[in-house]
């Protein structure tokens, strides 16, 4: 089990939770709240283990379960008596409103081996409005020994009333370096395959993670954007951007992948150095578009996706979104004869 120490990023979050525990100090009930797939479900049972633990390792700063005690082997053996999930069920996309019912009855009773009982909700969007209301009267008044992890990607998903009986904390994804570097010296891969991972992933390391341990998958078909002869011919562009359709995560897949392709151009441009760069494989696309745009095109187009990225889950249609922003990169790529080589 992942133990604080060895969760892949979120150092500040995991500096905080700890801090909030040294003090004594905690809140009864706390919203982590980041894109899914960035580890914020690990961190809230890597803390769920400390704050249970009998017997913690460390300075305040730096605290672990033990390992060893009662609790901690409880955890390990998934049968923790103080711990409760709220986890739709086999087949069900939703929390069922008797599963918060059955919580309400078993809470209010003292811990049975270790205090706080901890109540973990690894995405409360999946909460339907009736289970979310009656969970708001236990958030409202809860025992004096439970404590709440809710987790969401976004806090404006969830109900005001809920929000605001926790104490949020912002998630961040971890870094790429963390990212690539969790692949490659925890999970063994070779660089190059984390890199490709990473960029399959979105750079979210629970996907990215995922896929390690499932091998084989194809590339997803946007990869082929870089190439020159694609980024040239608008009929293609428009296709791929109809194989995109309304799928709104597959919107997100293209945005991210050119996201990290252009920052590829630019690490290109102002190095040329192969180490530098997620796509060392295709230098010759990446010299190509860094012929053609200046660092400030780079910049632009990179905040013009950025700016689509932040609207993407408004009601917009992804196809249409996806046409826009491949179009104005074509547009922007094509526009200029290639420029003179600035480093040998
Ligand atoms: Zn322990």
């Amino acid at each position: 089990m992942t133990g604080l120490s060895a969760v892949v990023g979120h150092r500040d979050v995991i500096a905080r939770l700890r801090a909030s525990r040294a003090r004594g100090r905690l809140a009864p009930a706390y919203l982590l709240h980041g894109e899914d797939g960035i580890g914020k479900r690990t961190v809230a049972e890597a803390w769920t283990r400390l704050l249970q633990c009998r017997a913690p390792a460390g300075d305040p700063a730096e605290a672990e379960a033990c390992g060893a005690c009662v609790s901690c082997r409880h955890h390990a053996a998934g049968t923790h008596p103080d711990v409760f999930r709220l986890v739709p069920r086999e087949e069900a996309a939703t929390v069922a409103i008797d599963q918060i019912r059955e919580l309400q009855a078993a809470l209010p009773y003292q811990p049975l081996i270790a205090s706080p009982r901890v109540v973990l909700i690894p995405d409360a969007t999946l909460l339907r409005p009736d289970g979310a209301n009656a969970l708001l009267k236990t958030l409202e008044e809860p025992p004096a020994h439970a404590l709440f992890i809710v987790m969401a990607p976004q806090r404006e998903r969830l109900l005001p009333t809920i929000v605001s009986r926790c104490q949020a904390v912002r998630c961040s994804p971890p870094s790429q370096e963390a990212v690539i570097g969790h692949l490659t010296a925890r999970l063994g891969l070779p660089a190059e395959r984390a890199r490709a991972l990473f960029i399959q992933a979105q750079g979210r390391i629970g996907p990215a993670i995922q896929a390690a341990s499932a091998p084989g998958e194809a590339a997803p078909p946007y990869e082929d954007v870089g190439a020159p002869s694609t980024i040239a011919d608008a009929v293609r562009l428009l296709d791929l951007a109809q194989g995109i359709g309304k799928d709104q995560e597959a919107l997100r897949g293209l945005l991210a992948w050119l996201t990290l392709w252009l920052r590829d151009v630019l690490a290109w441009r102002l190095t040329r150095d192969p180490d530098r760069v997620l796509h060392p494989d295709r230098r010759a696309d990446l010299a190509w578009w860094a012929d053609r745009l200046s660092t400030d095109d780079v910049l632009d187009l990179a905040s013009g996706l950025h700016a689509v990225w932040t609207s993407v889950h408004r009601n917009l249609n992804p196809q249409l979104v996806a046409e826009a922003a491949l179009l104005h990169i074509a547009q922007r790529v094509n526009a200029h004869p290639p420029r003179r080589q600035e480093i040998a």
